[in-house]
C-alpha cells in the first residue's frame, strides 16, 4: 500500500510516540497542579514544548496557545479577535479558498452582522495582494488569508498580505495548517499576527494544534472555563499530544532540508511524467509556488473519484481534494457540494469533484512514484473507455470546446 494523502493525516512518526509515552502513566500530572511534584514536572513538560513549537515557527513560548486542532485555533483567531475587538469595526476580508474551519466562522459572524469580502485567486490558486487592498474599507477589523492550500497545493504570498496589513492597522491571521511541518514559517518574516499550525500535518498526533497570537493582540477565550492557555483556551491541557505536537516541530525543524529536497525530487518526478504522457490532464494550483511533495489535477472527461477508487484498487492511496470537505458534500447545503476551490480556480463546475490530491511525504520513494507511474496509463485509458463525455468527443462533441 501506498500512501499519498499526507494533507489529510499523516501518520505519528515512532520518534515522536516515543516522546508522548512517558506523559500518560508515567508523568500524568494536571500542568495546573503546581503543588506536587506530579504537577510540577507535567508543568515544566508543558514548558518545553510550548519552547519547541515557538522556536520552530521564530515566537516566543507565551505567544503559543495550545488547542485541540487546526479548526480550533482558526476559530479562536476570527471569532475570538472580532469579539475581543469590537472597536475594530465589522467588516473582515478573506480569500474565497478558505478551509471550512474559517469559512464557517465567517459565515457565523455573517449571522452575527459582520460583513465578508470574499477575494478571489487567479487560475493558479493565487490570491493577488492587490485585491486583498481593493476590499478594504474604512471598518475593516481583520484579514484572513490561508498560508497554503490543501487540495491544490498553492503557497500563498502571505509576506505581501501582510505588509499591507499592517500599513492599515488591520489584524491578519494565517491559517498555516496545510504548511505545517513542511513549509518553513518564521511568524516575523511572514509580519502575520496570528497563524494556525496542525500537529498531525507534520507527523504528530491528532487532536492537537497551536495558535500563535503576536504580543499585543487580544482574543476572547472561545471555551470557557478554568481558563488554562493564559486565558485563551480552557480545559486541561492533553500533555501526551502537545509534547507528541512539539517533538514533531523539533523533527520537521531538524530534518526540514532533507524532507524538502526528498518532496521536491518526488514532486518533480510525478510532475514530469504526468505532463508528459496524460493527454487531457490539466494541473491545479500553481506550478511553482507550491507545498513540497503536492501534485494535483484532474483528467478531462474522467471523473476523479473514478480515478481516486482505481488507484485505491492498486494500493494507491490519494485523496480528491480536502478530506475534511469530503464529509460536506452531498449534504443539503448546495454551495458545499462541489469544492469552492476548485470553482474558485475556474475548473468547469460539472468536473469540481473530478480532481485528484497527491500529496507525498518523507517516508515516500522514488520507487512508489514509480509504481504510480506505471499504474496510471491502463487506468485511464479504462475510464476514458468508459466515459459517455469521451464517447461524445470521439463523435465531434467535445464538451469542453465551448
Ligand atoms: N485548515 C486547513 C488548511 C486544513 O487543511 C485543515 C485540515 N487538515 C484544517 C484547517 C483543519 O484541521 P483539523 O481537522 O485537524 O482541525
Amino acid at each position: 500500500m501506498i500512501y499519498f494523502d499526507h494533507q489529510s493525516t499523516t501518520p505519528v512518526d515512532p520518534r515522536v510516540v516515543e516522546a508522548m509515552l512517558p506523559y500518560f502513566s508515567g508523568t500524568y500530572g494536571n500542568p495546573s497542579s503546581h503543588i506536587h511534584a506530579q504537577g510540577v514536572a507535567a508543568g515544566e513538560a508543558l514548558d518545553n514544548a510550548r519552547l519547541s513549537v515557538a522556536s520552530s515557527i521564530g515566537a516566543k513560548p507565551e505567544e503559543v496557545i495550545f488547542t485541540s486542532g487546526a479548526t480550533e485555533a482558526n476559530n479562536l483567531a476570527i471569532k475570538g479577535f472580532v469579539e475581543a475587538n469590537a472597536d475594530r469595526g465589522k467588516h473582515i476580508i478573506a480569500s474565497a479558498i478558505e478551509h471550512y474551519s474559517v469559512l464557517a466562522p465567517l459565515r457565523s459572524l455573517q449571522s452575527r452582522g459582520f460583513e465578508v469580502t470574499y477575494v478571489g485567486c487567479d487560475k493558479y490558486g493565487m490570491v493577488d495582494p492587490v485585491d486583498v487592498g481593493k476590499a478594504l474599507k474604512h471598518d475593516t477589523a481583520m484579514i484572513t488569508v490561508q498560508a497554503a492550500n490543501p487540495e491544490i497545493g498553492t503557497i500563498q504570498r502571505i509576506q505581501d498580505i501582510a505588509l499591507f496589513a499592517r500599513k492599515h492597522d488591520v489584524y491578519f491571521h494565517t491559517d498555516a495548517a496545510a504548511a505545517s511541518g513542511i513549509v518553513p514559517i518564521d511568524v516575523d518574516v511572514l509580519g502575520v499576527d496570528s497563524l494556525t499550525l496542525s500537529s498531525h500535518n507534520m507527523y504528530g498526533p491528532k487532536g492537537v494544534g497551536a495558535l500563535y497570537l503576536r504580543t499585543g493582540n487580544r482574543l476572547s477565550c472561545q471555551i470557557v472555563g478554568g481558563m488554562q492557555e493564559s486565558g485563551y483556551r480552557s480545559g486541561t491541557e492533553n500533555l501526551p499530544g502537545i509534547v507528541g505536537m512539539a517533538k514533531a516541530c523539533d523533527l520537521a525543524k531538524a530534518e526540514a532540508s532533507t524532507r524538502i529536497e526528498l518532496l521536491k525530487n518526488l514532486q518533480i518526478k510525478l510532475w514530469d511524467w504526468l505532463a508528459n504522457n496524460v493527454e487531457y490532464l490539466e494541473f491545479t494550483g500553481h506550478p511553482m509556488y507550491r507545498i513540497p511533495g503536492h501534485v494535483s489535477f484532474w483528467v478531462k472527461f474522467i471523473e476523479g473519484e473514478s480515478l481516486l477508487l482505481m488507484l485505491n484498487m492498486k494500493g494507491i492511496m490519494c485523496s480528491s481534494g480536502s478530506a475534511c470537505s469530503s464529509n460536506l458534500r452531498g449534504h443539503d447545503e448546495e454551495d458545499l457540494a462541489a469544492s469552492h476551490v476548485l470553482t474558485a480556480v475556474g475548473v468547469p463546475a460539472e468536473f469540481c469533484s473530478g480532481s485528484l490530491t497527491v500529496s507525498m511525504g518523507k517516508d515516500n520513494t522514488e520507487d512508489e512514484v514509480d509504481y504510480m507511474i506505471s499504474a496510471l496509463p491502463s487506468i485511464i485509458e479504462r475510464l476514458l473507455a468508459m466515459s459517455p463525455l469521451y464517447a461524445d468527443k470521439l463523435k465531434g462533441k467535445d464538451p469542453y470546446s465551448k
